[in-house]
């Protein structure tokens, strides 16, 4: 009760600073990693949201790459990008149930579960959440020296929430499969290969 009213109340304290960097531009260039590493954060434990909402547990609506698309529309691409790779965290942890069965599935508002496609479900979207999270920050972060810093930042809450919390060891090499793919893919062109 006391985390759940915790967490309501910081993802409505993210969403007014997301709605703050969009109309407030003064924010300026201290605005978009602030809020970017704000979301990154959040976007962890966002999708679980649905227990709070009159949804059911991995409800499809938030264990997507969804909310981050319509926080691309409405926040801007800061907030969007740190969703995006929050999401991809939290689903690479939702890959490893002890079984699939029950709470583990989809489940589609008035339709049903996805049953066997839950897990299919759940890795598309993480590594598409990832990887356009991952694009998103690199256009909307200054310099690449700030986006080295957040690629740092994203390794260690990865592996903090995935090892520590999760307690999980397959759900680490997901993500880093998800992260290195998407860090490849964002990358400016002629940047991964080898200098001659
Ligand atoms: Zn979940």
């Amino acid at each position: 009760m006391g985390l759940s009213a915790l967490v309501v109340r910081a993802v409505m304290a993210l969403a007014a600073v997301a709605a703050l960097r969009r109309v407030h531009p003064a924010l300026g260039v201290a605005g978009a990693p602030v809020v970017a590493a704000l979301w990154t954060a959040a976007g962890v434990y966002f999708p679980d949201l649905d227990l709070l909402l009159p949804l059911d547990h991995r409800s499809i609506l938030t264990h997507s790459i969804l909310p981050a698309l319509v926080l691309a529309r409405l926040g801007g691409r800061p907030a969007a990008g740190g969703l995006g790779v929050g999401t991809g965290i939290h689903l690479s942890a939702d890959l490893f149930p002890e079984e699939w069965t029950g709470f583990a599935l989809v489940q589609v508002p008035l339709a049903g579960s996805l049953d066997a496609f839950s897990p299919w479900w759940i890795l598309g979207n993480a590594v598409l959440a990832t990887v356009l999270g991952v694009a998103w920050l690199r256009t909307a972060l200054p310099g690449a020296a700030m986006g080295r810093a957040f690629h740092l930042g994203i390794a260690a809450l990865a592996g903090w929430y995935l090892l520590v919390e999760e307690g999980s060891l397959l759900a680490p090499v997901v993500f880093a499969g998800c992260f290195a793919l998407a860090v490849r893919l964002s990358a400016p062109r002629g940047a991964t290969g080898r200098t001659a």
